[in-house]
């Protein structure tokens, strides 16, 4: 009778915890006697910003990813998505099929490539922020699950959680795309490693690219009635884009819009016969909603040719961590099948893509943290 009664016991326990809440603080700290060396996220980190790995050119950085985590007893899968360009996958060797959460970022970067240099607190170069910092910060956090309050006590399997590293999310997500290939459908909850200043995303804005084109009559510029400028309508159009109202989300915030790219004429004495404009529109509410709104502007002015689109992403929240939203866009809509979707990382986008990108030692060091609390998290759920 002992042996029943004290499985009712535990049963009664796990309800009890059930209901009130996992202490994610208490279950991601670790085991009394031993420590997390969380200071090593930084090295990994250095090695990885000091590897070029700029859209396309990611082949040295997958492998010395996959040498690393190998090293570290990891199995890992190698996916080609192109000619010398890899997703990394890595996992426990027994749970290949089981994996109930998956830590994903990506490893390539936007151009130039910006050398590593730091001080005693912060780290500079291409990659540090967006998003090497996360990729490293997610490999610690993974590898020191083991010696967690959780661990030990047996709330997680950390043999569950594996490690998606893709190519190609910078351009156009085919790293992303092609790790559907994967066969990762146990997966539950995926968490997005890209520069949120360490806060839980609760959404980032969907977005619309395309290029208008206006096409006119060449003149010689001394007798401009003989021709038709392509040029002073595609002005007028911009502005009228750049001042109309557009939507905005009570949970994303404002529809923006930016022209980006912006080219016509072939000499200053010639009236230009073609002007084209590459525009860029962060989508708060929906798609449709939003293009039909700028179609009405454009109606036969100039051509529209879509380049590229998604709609705005919802992410899943975690009790305890503080939130933000994001106005950018990430591999998560790319990642298919029924699961929660987390975007977290440290550093910010707002030196992402510029010439000042860097992250700071310790934000680095705390997400390795953070990270480890949505670990525990999600694999006791
Ligand atoms: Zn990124």
């Amino acid at each position: 009778m002992r042996a029943p009664f004290l499985l009712l016991l535990a049963l009664l326990a796990a309800l009890l915890a059930a209901a009130s809440g996992l202490d994610l603080h208490r279950l991601s700290q670790p085991v009394a006697g031993q420590a997390f060396n969380d200071a090593d996220t930084v090295d990994t980190l250095r090695e990885m910003v000091r590897i070029e790995s700029i859209s396309g050119n990611e082949l040295r950085m997958s492998q010395w990813l996959a040498d690393r985590l190998m090293g570290a007893g990891w199995d890992v899968e190698q996916q080609q998505v192109e000619p010398s360009r890899y997703n990394v996958l890595a996992y426990h060797p027994a749970n290949r099929h089981r994996l109930k959460a998956l830590f994903s970022s990506h490893i390539d970067t936007v151009p130039p490539f910006l050398p590593f240099s730091e001080n005693a607190e912060t780290m500079f170069g291409r990659g540090t922020a967006d998003a090497k910092g996360s990729v490293s910060a997610m490999i610690h956090a993974a590898e020191s699950l083991n010696s967690t309050i959780a661990a030990v006590e047996g709330v997680i399997d950390p043999t569950q959680l594996g490690l998606l590293f893709v190519v190609g999310e910078e351009v156009n997500h085919i790293g992303m795309r092609h790790a559907n290939e994967l066969n990762l459908h146990s997966v539950e909850h995926f968490v997005s490693g890209e520069p949120t200043e360490s806060l839980l995303a609760v959404g980032h804005k969907g977005m619309w690219k395309f290029r208008l084109e206006i096409f006119g009559r060449a003149a010689h510029s001394g007798y401009p009635h003989l021709g038709e400028s392509a040029i002073s309508p595609m002005l007028d159009l911009l502005r009228e884009l750049n001042t109309m109202a557009l939507p905005v989300s009570d949970l994303l915030g404002p529809t923006t819009l930016n022209i980006g790219i912006l080219g016509g004429g072939v000499a200053a004495n010639v009236v230009p016969d073609y002007a084209s404009a590459e525009i860029m529109v962060r989508v708060s509410t929906n798609l449709a909603e939003v293009k039909t709104l700028i179609e009405r502007v454009v109606r036969d002015r100039a051509t529209i040719t879509d380049l590229s689109e998604n709609e705005p992403f919802i992410c899943d929240t975690i009790p305890g961590f503080n939130t933000t939203i994001v106005a950018y866009n990430t591999d998560l809509p790319f990642f298919e099948g029924d699961h929660k979707s987390y975007l977290l990382g440290p550093g910010s986008i707002t030196v992402a893509h510029t010439d000042d990108e860097q992250i700071s030692k310790r934000e680095l060091v705390d997400a390795v943290g953070l990270f480890r609390r949505m670990a525990v998290h999600m694999l006791a759920q």
